[in-house]
This record gives C-alpha cells, structure tokens and sequence, in this order.
C-alpha cells in the first residue's frame, strides 16, 4: 500500500467487524473522492520522477505466453499477459491506463480483460480509461470490492478464458473484503503456475489487514501457499528489500533469507525488478508465510497457550508480525 494509513483505530462507526478497525485515514483513500485526487496526484508525480518506470521490466515467456510487468506509480506492478498466438491480452491491476496503453501498443495485442486484485485506486485507477479505449474488454473481481466498471464479478475458484489463457480467480480477503489472486494455468504452456497475488502477498511479505482480521489473513495466506512451491508469484508492489530487511531483524539465523536479501540488493542496485520468486523459496524466508515455525514464534516472544488451537495461535503470531512490520515501516 502506497497510501498514507497510519493513525489510530477509527471510533465505533467502523462498518468493519468489530475486531477489524481500519485507520481513519485508510477509510478516507479506501471510501471517498479525496482517495482518488489522491490517487491521480500520485500518479502524476510517478510519471515525472520514473519517466521510465520505476524497475526495469523482465518479461517472462514461456511458448504461447509472455507477461509483461509494468512499472507503475512509485512501486506498484501490474502486468500484461498474452496469449501470444492469438495476441489476446488480459492487464492485471491496471494503474497508471497511459502506461498500461503503452504497453498494449508496443506489443501489438488486443485487450480483453482486466483482472483487478481489489478496489484500491494504485490497483483499479486506470479501469475507466481502459475500458473508455476497449469497448469490448471485460473488468473482472469480486462484486464485493467497488471495484470501477466491474462487469463480470467472479466468485471464489471461477475460472476466466482469454485467448489460450485460463486464469481462476480465488477469494483472499484481509486486505479488503473482496480482495482476489488470480492464477494463470501454466499447463498448457508447459509454464509453472503463475500467481498474481495483488496485496496479498509480496516476495518477503504480505499486505496490511485493512478489512479482516489476523484469522482470515491467515487462512488467505494459507490458500496461496496451497498451489504450490514451484508456482511463480507475481506481486502487485516492488517491496522486497524493504520486506526482506525487516524479515532479517526477526530471523538473524536464515541463510535462504541472507542470500535472498543479497540478491535483492544487487537487484534494486540496479533498478530491476525483483519478481517473480516462487511459492518454494517465499516459505524458506517470508516470514508471514512462517508462522508456523517455533524460532520465529520464539523471536516475537509467542508461545502456544495450553490447548490453543494452532490456527488461532499462528494467528496471533501473524497479528505480533504485522504489528512490528507497521511500527519498523512508520518509522
Ligand atoms: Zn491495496
């Protein structure tokens, strides 16, 4: 998240469960027209100071299909993926439409999708101009996200053709109530799987609980770890040193995460960009999906009550977690 949410708890207005209390400023971007000023300031100045982008884009292809990232805002991604027989397109999280346009062009493809991870502007923003210039694409996401110009709202494990290309779009909220992953099938490709894990999960760390509680987090988390290790994860922010810096205070004893974090650091020296990593590797050092793992429990100073069921318990270890990486990130 890329907005301003710090503060306290909101007052008993909340329309949140009650043990979910998004910071007043959250609502404000999340809720209102001042979010979305807000949200075309942003990219306004993005497109001043990273004229090219903030990373430099790897694309992956695989025969019949290539994904492109695209650099937006100050550190967001979304993606281009092609079917690259047909030069049918889908965008993931379009936010910056002129850079998404861009994109479309230079590749030569016809846009028939975009899959939104979830409402937030640094993810939906370019929906209407997109739609504006592709009177046939579809916008998909949960009907449970304001997401713009929603056409086709999708519920947990539905599937979605474009082209050659079948995604299936699972339910993962915490982040927001309708938050989305989409998971490109790489079968046919002879391709891994590929994640687009929007807010949920970012290489070394995941997204901020605005609209659920550490419990339904956790079990978001758990249905991503499920589609397994050799699944490419695709996240919608360039995060990873900051995340991986903030992991090595928690575990001081991680080789995967010394030699992850090392590896980020000549990435970023460089301003490529650090995705994709695999579901394999986020679990040897990711410390949210790690929950489970009694030397990280140890170093926030948790342990398991007496009869406390384990979920529940690497809940409250996810809560701690959060709790620090909030604190370690205001400051
Ligand atoms: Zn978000």
């Amino acid at each position: 998240p890329v907005y301003v949410h710090c503060g306290s708890d909101s007052p008993g207005s909340s329309p949140f469960p009650k043990a979910v209390c998004p910071p007043p400023r959250y609502s404000l971007y999340a809720r209102t027209r001042l979010g979305y000023l807000f949200y075309q300031r942003q990219v306004k100045k993005a497109r001043e100071r990273y004229p090219h982008g903030h990373s430099v884009p790897q694309p992956y292809c695989f025969p019949g299909v290539k994904i492109l990232p695209i650099p937006v805002l100050s550190n967001n991604y979304s993606y281009l993926v092609i079917d690259t027989g047909s030069s049918q397109a889908a965008v993931i999280d379009p936010s910056d439409p002129l850079a998404v346009q861009a994109a479309i062009e230079e590749e030569g493809v016809m846009l028939e999708a975009i899959f939104c991870t979830h409402k937030h502007w640094d993810h939906s923003g370019g929906n209407e101009a997109l739609c504006q210039k592709h009177s046939s694409c579809r916008v998909y996401g949960s009907a449970l996200d304001a997401i713009p110009r929603l056409t086709n709202p999708l519920t947990d494990r539905e599937k979605v053709t474009v082209g050659c290309l079948t995604f299936e779009a699972l339910a993962t909220p915490g982040h927001t109530v309708g938050h989305m992953v989409y998971v490109l099938d790489g079968g046919p490709f002879g391709s891994p799987p590929c994640l687009f894990s929007g807010d949920l999960l970012f290489l070394a760390g995941c997204g901020r609980p605005f609209e659920g509680s550490p419990e339904t987090m956790l079990a978001s988390l758990d249905v991503a770890v499920s589609l397994g290790e050799d699944t490419l994860l695709w996240p919608g922010h360039e995060y990873a040193l900051e995340c991986l810096t903030f992991a090595s205070l928690l575990e001081l004893d991680n080789s995967a995460l010394e030699q992850k974090l090392q590896w980020a650091v000549q990435q970023r020296q460089e301003k490529r960009s650090t995705c994709p990593s695999t579901l394999g590797e986020e679990q040897t050092y990711n410390p949210f999906l790690r929950t489970h793992r009694p030397e990280l429990q140890e170093a926030l100073g948790l342990w398991q009550a007496g009869g406390e069921d384990p979920d529940a318990f690497r809940a409250r270890v996810l809560k701690e977690m959060r709790r620090r990486k909030d604190l370690y990130q205001a400051t």
